[in-house]
């Protein structure tokens, strides 16, 4: 669809999204009474700048139902997250919503180079978390044949890529990674599997480690977004040009502010992706306050698409550490140190307060083979190529082989050890 008939589209969408809110939410009414905004008078850009933002905070402070603009008995599912602080958040779906959502993942997946007819390994937890079933129907939708393995049991997924001949994998990335780590050492090379498309998502990923999880699996890695709040996986998924992530904008629309000031910032600069929802029925999003840092752009895509496209995300603001004032995403070090000779792909980083200051260990691990003696001589290189590529001074600790803890899902990246306050 060329991009002025999307836009078209997205504000009659977004006119009854916002009717939903006022009729069925009263938090989104007051606040948009507040803010003396009328759905019908939402006619550009300008106008919805002026709709007041949701928080994740909201959904915990009307838990569990106070958001929703469908009773119960009208839902088809409910997904819970028990995010990393405090009280978990519950997110509905209407049967048109899980349609829809199984659509949106159909075509990602198909963007990702799936196909109808092919063995789709789900290593996604299933569960309360959406990552499972959003890529569980999505890969029936598409017409493919699904193994809902869920996360674990590593050695037995292995068996079962190479005897039921998955050609696409679904999954983290780092569990991908450590999945071909397994694979290694039980002799399995999985770039003679039938394996060609990782849809790879739920964590931030630097470039480094798309390039390690290609080589080692052989296949196609492309990153998919998404997040439970506002429908699941398939909210945004790259194509086969991996050039950032084409953001559905049938079904959102997407903004990007500078965090402190809301300011929108131009196209192709960095600021946090605000995402209003424009077709979902059981919990509609007004300018949801995603947290996640990025960059969009409008530029046409070698594939042929139209729709936008979100560059690869940075990091979570929520994750971003301040190391003697400056910024830094645990993925900007992760892009150091993917691929460094005699260090595996495995890593963590602990924060401390000495005194005032913030101090960062990175805690990374020897390839198998590599002589203790040699440890303290890759830390100093580590270090090195952190302080001239991220900027920031930090210890390097290399351990033996297996010391850094597997992801089975979520990677843990960060081991904050500074006092609460
Ligand atoms: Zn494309």
């Amino acid at each position: 669809m060329p991009r002025e008939a999307l836009a078209a589209l997205q504000f009659e969408r977004l006119r009854s999204s916002l009717r939903n809110a006022w009729d069925n939410v009263p938090l989104h009414r007051q606040r948009m009474q507040v803010a003396g905004i009328v759905p019908e008078e939402v006619r550009s850009l300008d106008d919805l700048r002026r709709v007041p933002f949701t928080f994740k905070s909201d959904l915990r402070d009307h838990y569990p139902y106070g958001m929703f603009a469908r009773p119960v008995s009208g839902l088809a599912r409910l997904h819970a997250s028990s995010g990393t602080t405090g009280k978990a958040t519950v997110v509905g779906y209407t049967r048109a919503d899980i349609d829809n959502w199984a659509n949106l993942m159909a075509r990602s997946l198909h963007g990702a180079g799936a196909r109808a007819g092919d063995v789709v390994h789900n290593a996604y937890g299933y569960g309360l978390f959406t990552g499972g079933l959003g890529a569980h129907y999505g890969a029936e939708r598409l017409g493919g044949a699904v193994v809902p393995m869920s996360g674990g049991s590593t050695e037995r997924q292995i068996a079962l890529i190479m005897d039921l001949g998955a050609r696409v994998l679904c999954a983290t990335p780092s569990y991908a990674l450590a999945m071909a780590e397994v694979a290694e050492q039980l002799g399995v090379d999985l770039r003679q599997s039938k394996l060609e498309v990782g849809v790879f998502g739920a964590e931030p990923w630097s470039a480094a480690m798309r390039a390690e999880i290609e080589e080692r699996l052989g296949l196609k890695a492309v990153d998919i977004y998404g997040l439970s709040e506002i429908m699941g996986p398939g909210v945004a998924c790259e194509c086969t040009a991996q050039a950032g992530l084409h953001g559905w904008e049938d079904h959102f629309l997407f903004e990007v502010l500078d965090p402190e000031t809301q300011a929108p910032v131009p196209e192709g600069q960095a600021g946090e992706l605000v995402i209003t929802t424009l077709t979902k029925e059981a919990l509609p999003m007004l300018r949801y306050r995603t947290r996640d840092i990025t960059k969009l752009t409008t530029t046409p895509c070698e594939c042929g698409r139209t729709h936008l496209r979100i560059l690869r995300i940075t990091g979570r603001s929520d994750d971003m550490l301040i190391i003697r004032g400056v910024n830094v995403y645990p993925s900007q070090i992760e892009a150091v140190l993917v691929g460094r000779p005699m260090i595996a792909p495995h890593y963590q980083l602990v924060v401390e307060r000495q005194g005032t200051l913030d101090q960062v260990t990175i805690e990374v691990e020897a390839q198998a083979g590599v002589a203790p003696e040699a440890f303290a001589a890759i830390a100093r290189d580590v270090a090195h190529h952190v302080k001239s590529m991220v900027g920031i001074s930090a210890s390097v600790l290399v351990k033996p082989v297996g010391e850094i803890p597997r992801s089975q899902g979520k990677a843990v990246r960060v081991r904050d050890l500074r006092p609460k306050e």
